[in-house]
């Protein structure tokens, strides 16, 4: 669009817009480069034509009005943080997306400490020489986990590459057809094998592997018998799969470690859940895994890490591979990761203090409690044509964990009538702070399983202002 050559004159200048009080008063809160930045946008789509400019004389005060809240306002956005606190309505307790575990208050304070002060990271205090970081979360894992050793990278894909890269490098491992799987995000069992410059052997079909097919296939330049928990998926009805301590015996008569990928890493059975069980760390080891490996922010929840624990032999291996440098663990997730697993070690009951556990917690009848004073309160405050009811509904752990099972819930579901579900959850993503929802029968569906009590009165304002519109 060509603007006619008389309007020009109208357009305000960028320092005129600048000078105008309430932008003076912004920038105290507001970093100048933002402000400036969104100022020149303006006054340069009026130039293009794609913002209107008023002429009249009479109107001119309020749009300048106007233009300055729209700067005020965009410049704000501009600032804010990209990484920012979402509230997750959704009852996925484990979201990749929106960072999976949250912390217990322990590991904050720890975590601060350690960012805060200076620590003996690499230092060992007794004789003042360099020290291994690896060393304060060492004794708590063998503790945990009953493994004779362990050691920890930035996450559960790193610490399979490393181990697949120092024990099978040019040679073989052998692995189920079944268990071969993708985990969000790109880690691919084959790709991963490829990349850590081994070979896959896969063997069995996929719904059933038997113990002779590992016998069959193992070797001499077979490396690794590779078990990878097949977190994100089961393979029902006619199925069967070789456990780790029924490897044993031909580990034991080869001398191929068994190693054994967990993913989710739960140090608790998740039936007190009502959960269907998932191995714990502390049973794959104590069956025979001479190898397990596991992520610390999925079903441990903690910081994002990747645990390897086993074989004194086999870490040793790994601690002098130089892959393990590059794959080194910052100081803030080993200080969060120390205060994680003491809570394990030292609490009563752990599955009250590490926030993913006490969210898989919460029973159907709390939630169902919270999710009537909620609905009763958003009745209040939302437009009458949007219809509130409370349907049964099913929480999910997230994470590839458990994908089968759900956990009873209570969602409040919201009818948008008149406006679209979808248009509604885009504005609750664009909340401050953005919300996110399920969406179901073109209904909104919330759980409150995922919600902290004190924030429900924030989501309840984000709701009203997304569905005001
Ligand atoms: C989640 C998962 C991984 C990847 O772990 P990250 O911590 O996300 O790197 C690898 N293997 C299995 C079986 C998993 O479930």
């Amino acid at each position: 669009m060509t603007l006619p050559k008389e309007h020009y004159q109208h357009i305000p200048s960028v320092n005129a817009l600048l000078a105008a009080a309430p932008i003076q008063e912004l920038l105290a809160s507001c970093p100048r480069w933002a402000v400036l930045k969104e100022t020149r946008a303006i006054v340069q789509a009026m130039r293009d034509g794609l913002e209107p400019i008023v002429v009249d004389s009479q109107e001119k005060v309020a749009w300048h009005e106007r233009l300055v809240r729209e700067i005020g306002e965009r410049a704000k956005r501009t600032a804010r943080y990209s990484l920012r606190r979402v509230i997750n309505a959704t009852g996925v307790v484990l979201h990749t997306n929106m960072g999976r575990a949250l912390l217990a208050p322990g590991a904050i304070e720890h975590m601060t400490q350690v960012a805060t002060e200076y620590s003996n990271l690499e230092l060992d205090l007794e004789t003042g020489e360099r020290g291994s970081r690896y060393e304060h979360v060492r004794e708590l894992l063998c503790e945990l986990t009953g493994a004779e050793d362990a050691i920890v990278v930035n996450n559960n894909a790193a610490a399979v590459v490393l181990c697949l890269s120092a024990f099978a490098k040019g040679r073989d491992v052998v692995l189920a057809r079944g268990e071969l799987v993708e985990i969000g995000g790109s880690f691919r069992i084959p790709e991963i094998m490829e990349l850590s410059g081994c070979n896959l052997r896969e063997i069995g079909t996929t719904n059933r592997v038997h113990l002779r097919d590992y016998e069959g296939a193992t070797q001499e330049d077979t490396a690794l018998l590779l078990k990878v928990h097949t977190s994100n998926y089961r393979v029902i009805g006619f199925t069967k799969s070789i456990s780790a301590g029924e490897l044993r015996p031909l580990a034991d008569r080869t001398g191929v470690p068994i190693m054994h990928d967990l993913g989710a890493g739960c140090l608790v059975d998740l039936q007190m859940f009502g959960l269907p069980s998932e191995p714990t760390v502390q049973e794959s080891i104590a069956e025979g895994a001479d190898i397990v490996t596991f992520s610390g922010d999925k079903l441990l929840g903690g910081p994002q890490i990747g645990v390897i624990a086993g074989r004194a032999d086999l870490i040793a291996q790994l601690k002098k591979h130089q892959l393990l440098r590059t794959l080194r663990v910052d100081k803030l997730c080993l200080a969060a990761f120390e205060a994680t697993l003491r809570i394990y070690r030292d609490s009563k009951e752990p599955e009250r203090e590490i926030p993913a556990l006490r969210m898989l917690g919460l029973s159907a009848s709390s939630i169902e409690a919270r999710a009537k004073t909620f609905s009763e309160s958003l009745r209040g405050s939302l437009p009458a044509s949007c219809g509130i009811q409370l349907r049964p509904g099913q929480s999910q752990v997230g994470a590839g964990a458990a994908p089968e099972a759900g956990l009873p819930t209570t969602l409040v579901a919201i009818d948008t009538k008149g406006t679209q579900a979808a248009i509604v959850e885009a504005a609750l993503r664009r909340g401050r702070p953005p919300v996110m929802v399920r969406v179901g029968g073109g209904e909104l569906l919330i759980d409150l399983r995922t919600v902290p009590e004190q924030d429900e009165t924030l989501l309840a304002e984000v709701l009203c202002a997304a569905l005001a519109v």
